[in-house]
């Protein structure tokens, strides 16, 4: 599974455990050259707990949504807008390896057929998990619903605060960072826009976290 979008990659030709091993032993000198002491206790297990949970917060990487969807897709007239909205996403920007974190909001009108709604949040994930910046993240999530649903239209906004602004030194603790993607009747017709870019920011403002 794992070697399908790795196929341009040299990577690929590293299995997963082979790349899971050695990317614990960078995190190792890692721990190394920021003047820890790798065999202390609490660090013991570091390395291989960080190449763990690096493979799962990458792990779009193999996926796609064509895949997360599967045959969730249903031949339906419905034709009003359809929103999941409010849902949470984690990412890491891949400038600084660090998460940003939020939610998306994801509306789309059928063009005679509908995807089971849990997907939505899945496709969310499939392009969360890879390394990011929140405007690519925005747009990979319209263009994977355009691709599985073949809609009307598309409406993605995600609004997400990033951790490499707010514990770094620019210290805009409080700044969220909004994008938004827009498909079809959700970039041509103005009314369904205003209508969905309303019903995204109503959302309650900021999140609590
Ligand atoms: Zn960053």
């Amino acid at each position: 599974m794992a070697t399908r979008l790795f196929r341009e990659n040299p990577i690929d030709e590293i299995s997963e455990t082979d790349r899971t091993r050695e990317y614990a032993t960078l995190t190792r000198r890692e721990l190394e050259l920021l003047g820890e002491d790798p065999e202390r206790e609490g660090l013991l297990k570091t390395p291989q707990r960080v190449a763990n949970s690096m493979t799962f917060l990458t792990e779009g990487y193999s996926s796609s949504a064509e895949e997360v969807v599967g045959k969730g897709v249903f031949k339906e007239e419905h034709d009003n807008m359809i929103m999941v909205r409010d849902i949470e996403l984690y990412s890491l920007c891949e400038h600084h390896m660090l998460p940003f974190f939020g939610k998306a909001h994801v509306a789309y009108i059928p063009n005679g057929k509908i995807v089971g709604l849990s997907k939505i949040p899945r496709i969310v994930d499939v392009y969360a998990r890879r390394l990011q910046v929140q405007e690519r993240l925005t747009e990979q999530i319209a263009d994977g619903l355009c691709r599985v649903v073949h809609p009307s239209g598309v409406g993605v906004v995600i609004e997400a605060y990033h951790l490499c602004m707010m514990m770094r030194g620019v210290q805009k603790q409080n700044s969220k960072t909004i994008t938004s993607a827009l498909r079809g009747a959700f970039r041509e017709d103005p009314k369904t826009r205003d209508e969905f870019l309303r019903l995204a920011h109503s959302s309650g403002g900021t999140p609590r976290y």
